[in-house]
């Protein structure tokens, strides 16, 4: 049992819980704790700090690469690619309407495509798909996000690549910085953060939600926002959600690094940016889809040779580095690559599913859960 002094300063009952501090559940509470300034909210989350995707991806405030939006296209239609790029360009505004750039190490670099020789890409082609996306995404943004580098592409030293596509709107940031950040806002508005607390299921009783966790401490609440993403069974039976791993490395210093900003390639399947001087790179999960289907934090030899040989023949040719830092973090993939906005039941809401671009799009979608549990 609970003594009565926990029960009253910890444990009483809650308007709304958040399950999961990721951005998906910072944000949420963000915006829930600016639209309903007088209720009480919690966040449960199982670790000590948030650790899924959040804190551990590669920090990419990730507007979308020539490519990958067209293959959005291709898959989903052309207004679910712009809803996709609508939300991530609101979400990063809201980022750095919110906090300073600076506290968040934000930097509007640009972003780049790289495409092989082995792609055997023509010009011509390139050059008609970038007009035919800047002319699509028009009523999303003044500004032409595309265009082909020609004759400048050299300056990157990259090795083997014909052609780079260069979109303007994309930056980079310091995730753990944005967490951070948000965590110290949001404790400073009265929002309580629960860590070490891992929900295990929840019973609708009228209209009290029963939320049993790992600990002896019963929690109720009127409304719950799941933003586990997906990565616990059970709580969101009607959403399927795969996990995919995304494994990263950050390399020694290098020195003359020419160049700055974020890099996709392969339909961004491969990914990476400087932090700094040193080389931030991500990915090959397409070099072992059924290995990476997992929720383990590790990180497997085949996914890092297979970027380490990425990074010694392409991106930094004959250059010496030695690889510092290794990590992995898990994405939750939905059906498609829209993300899960919902209301599972009357009181029962989730925002699950942000798959490889939440850290842009998770603004947009607090903002919206915050307006959904309102009504
Ligand atoms: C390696 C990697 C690189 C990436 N790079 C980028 C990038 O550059 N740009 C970009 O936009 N996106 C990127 N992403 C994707 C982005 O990080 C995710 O889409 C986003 O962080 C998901 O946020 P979330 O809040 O939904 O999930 P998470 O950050 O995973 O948060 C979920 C939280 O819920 C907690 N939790 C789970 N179950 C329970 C439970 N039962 N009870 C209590 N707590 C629970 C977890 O501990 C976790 O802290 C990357 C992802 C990875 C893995």
């Amino acid at each position: 049992m609970t003594s009565i002094w926990e029960k009253e300063s910890f444990f009483e009952h809650q308007d709304i819980i958040i399950v999961g501090s990721g951005f998906a559940g910072l944000w949420s509470a963000y915006f829930l704790c600016r639209k309903q300034r007088k209720a009480k909210i919690t966040i449960v989350e199982k670790e000590p700090i948030p650790t899924g995707a959040s804190t551990r991806n590669a920090g990419f405030a990730c507007f979308g690469s020539l490519s990958e939006l067209l293959a959005d296209e291709q898959a989903l239609g052309t207004e679910a690619m712009l809803t996709l790029v609508e939300m991530r360009q609101k979400g990063l505004e809201r980022i750095t309407k919110s906090f300073s750039k600076k506290a968040l190490d934000f930097e509007k670099t640009g972003g780049y495509e790289l495409y092989t020789q082995s792609e055997q890409r023509k010009t011509e082609d390139l050059e008609a798909q970038v007009k035919y996306l800047n002319k699509s995404l028009k009523p999303l943004i003044k500004v032409k996000p595309f265009s082909l580098l020609g004759k400048k592409s050299s300056r990157f030293g990259f090795k083997n690549i014909t052609h780079i596509i260069q979109n303007t709107p994309e930056g980079q940031l310091h995730p753990g910085k944005l967490a951070r950040a948000l965590i110290q806002y949001l404790q400073c508005k009265g929002v309580q953060i629960l860590n070490g607390v891992e929900v295990k299921s929840y019973e609708e009783q009228g209209e009290i939600i029963h939320v049993q966790t790992n600990h002896i401490y019963p929690l109720t609440t009127n409304q719950i926002l799941i933003c586990n993403n997906g990565l616990s069974g059970g709580l969101l039976p009607s959403i399927s959600t795969m996990p995919a791993r995304g494994q990263v490395f950050l390399t020694s210093e290098i020195k003359n690094l020419p160049w700055k900003g974020t890099f996709h390639f392969d339909e961004g399947y491969y990914y990476f940016r400087n932090l700094g001087k040193k080389v931030l790179l991500g990915g090959a999960r397409n070099s072992a889809f059924a290995e990476e289907e997992t929720f383990s934090l590790e990180t497997s030899d085949t996914v890092q040779q297979e970027l380490e040989r990425f990074l010694k023949e392409v991106i930094l040719p004959g250059q010496t580095f030695t690889i510092d830092h290794r990590w992995s973090g898990t994405m939750g993939m939905g059906q498609s690559k829209l993300p899960d906005l919902s209301r599972v039941s009357e009181n029962v809401y989730a925002v699950v599913n942000l798959g490889g671009i939440g850290v842009a799009m998770a603004p947009y979608l607090g903002e919206e859960a915050a307006k959904l549990m309102a009504m």
